[in-house]
């Protein structure tokens, strides 16, 4: 049988690097490893091809010869998707869904020919075996979440690995927290399931048989669910690395608890982690509770922001806007907050409501959903704010114009190298496409950008109080770049037109039903 794989388009975001991605003369961030995990567990005699949309073309006669396309995606790669199944539909070729959006929003796919729903490692055999036999129902759901010990080695193989930044691997599915908006919760559980260190170790040894050498993201919504499990792995892949020294350096998303475990901490980086996103969500602490992100509270967030830069773990970190309790102050608190822990990525999104949420629950009883959009989280999202729309939106797109404004953007970044020190295991050597890629930001943001004043300021400073960290300088300025370029070109042109058409969006007052949020915790 022959397998057509295809990752649809992601729209440009603040995590699609766009801009910055002609400094490295990359096509994409990151590969589609949801689809070569699955491609490792068709028959071995079933010959797969993978088209990812963000980089390749899709010819009609590359579809017309698949005997089957296997499609993944998120929410937000929604329209690209429904493209493809519309042009598979019309040439008559099978296709089968999967992934995130599939398993939120199995109705909305009705025009697929078969759907999994849930984790794919205990379906696919019975997949598998119904298409060969042409017996194939519509729905495969989930019988229980697998375990991810036993999860097939991803087919690294099939990717092109010249045309991604970097690539990437996850260890551990699920998270043992409860915030109310996470989807992460309700499509993997709350008991965190890990692979073993074996297992981490044959992905890096794949990784690096296809070339690849760079940054590898542990893709893991909380690499540090399961803390036992984690300490346990981590000294396994610092043996690793130090004995092949192999040329990989290593970041993850974790939680803010991670600030209380220096031993944990110690162990990442010597095993060559050397960046992490954390979810901060908001500085006030009634947001946090009305949200049930408890683990961030009781705990001052700038101070141990500061503390795992000096400790050789940078952060960034993600912010929502729109919660109940977000007033007029939030605004000002939020870029207050950004600019004291020097985080020189935020991403700043307004609170959406993700299908089958806690949130989404609440706010669906509260009748406060807008239906023409879900998941649009730097943009208007679905949520009807208590603050009136307008000025929700109007505060925004000041927050996202006022932290990129590239004299903030470089006055955190200054203060971050300040904090910041090289991990102990960070030694990663410096390839000649690192070089180039730095010659080619320094072009770019130094010559052609028209915030260059304060790069060169900025790189000016560097060199004269901390001339051995210029190569993370130069580093953390070109990815910035993305991040002011897509503020200002997109976001807020964007934001701005939204909130002059503001008048017709209703606000939670007006509308019958809306109670006030009663606060958790
Ligand atoms: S800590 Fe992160 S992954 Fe865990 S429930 Fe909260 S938002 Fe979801």
């Amino acid at each position: 049988m022959r397998i057509l794989l295809v990752n649809p388009e992601f729209p440009n975001s603040y995590w699609s690097g766009k801009y910055s991605l002609p400094f490295s003369r990359r096509k994409s961030l990151l590969p589609p490893l949801g689809l070569i995990t699955i491609a490792a567990m068709l028959p071995r005699d079933w010959e797969c091809r993978l088209v990812d949309l963000n980089q390749d073309s899709l010819p009609d006669a590359d579809l017309k010869n698949a005997d089957l396309v296997m499609l993944t995606g998120m929410l937000v790669q929604r329209p690209s998707l429904h493209e493809v199944l519309a042009r598979c539909r019309r040439l008559g070729v099978k296709t089968v869904v999967g992934g995130p959006y599939a398993t939120a929003l199995p109705q909305e796919l009705e025009g697929a020919d078969h759907v999994v729903v849930g984790e794919a490692e205990e379906i696919m055999a019975d997949l598998t075996r119904d298409l060969a036999a042409g017996t194939a129902g519509h729905l495969y759901r989930e019988k229980g979440k697998p375990d991810v010990a036993r999860s097939p080695l991803p087919r690294y193989d099939l990717l092109k690995v010249e045309s991604y930044h970097q690539l990437s691997l996850q260890y551990s599915r699920g998270c043992p927290f409860s915030c109310e908006f996470c989807d992460i919760i309700v499509m993997y559980g709350q008991k965190p399931r890990t692979k073993t260190a074996g297992q981490v170790i044959r992905e890096l040894e794949a990784i690096q048989s296809i070339g690849f050498r760079g940054d590898v993201f542990f893709v893991d919504d909380n690499f540090i669910g399961n803390k036992r499990a984690v300490k346990e792995m981590l000294p396994e892949l610092a043996e690793w690395r130090n004995r092949t020294r192999a040329p990989l350096e290593f970041y993850t998303e974790a939680s803010m608890n991670i600030a209380d475990d220096t031993r944990l901490v110690n162990m990442m980086t010597h095993a060559g982690f050397t960046a992490v996103f954390i979810g901060i969500e908001s500085p006030s602490p009634e947001a946090l509770r009305e949200t049930r992100k408890l683990q961030n509270l009781k705990r001052n967030m700038v101070e141990q922001v500061h503390s795992l830069k000096e400790k050789g773990l940078d952060v960034w970190a993600g912010f929502i806007l729109g919660f109940d309790c977000d007033g007029p102050d939030s605004f000002d608190n939020m870029i207050r907050f950004v600019q004291d822990a020097a985080i020189p990525y935020a991403m700043v999104g307004m609170l959406s409501a993700l299908p089958n949420t806690p949130l989404y629950k609440r706010l669906e009883k509260e009748g406060r959903l807008r239906p023409d959009t879900v998941g649009d989280q730097f943009g208007l999202s679905n949520v009807i704010t208590k603050l009136p729309a307008s000025q929700m939106v109007a505060g925004y797109s000041r927050v996202l114009e006022t932290l990129y404004q590239p004299e903030n953007f470089f006055q955190r970044c200054r203060e971050n190298i300040t904090r910041w020190k090289a991990a102990p295991g960070s030694r990663r050597p410096i390839f000649g496409k690192d070089l180039l890629s730095a010659l080619r930001a320094m072009r770019g943001q130094g010559i052609a950008s028209p915030y260059r004043k304060a790069y060169w300021k900025f790189l000016g400073w560097v060199l004269k109080n901390y001339p051995e960290k210029i190569g993370k300088a130069l580093a953390t300025a070109a990815a910035g770049h993305h991040y002011i370029t897509y503020t200002r070109k997109v976001v807020v042109p964007d934001l701005k037109k939204k909130a002059a058409s503001m008048a017709a969006v209703p606000q939670a007052a007006s509308i019958a039903g809306a109670e006030p949020v009663v606060l958790s915790g």
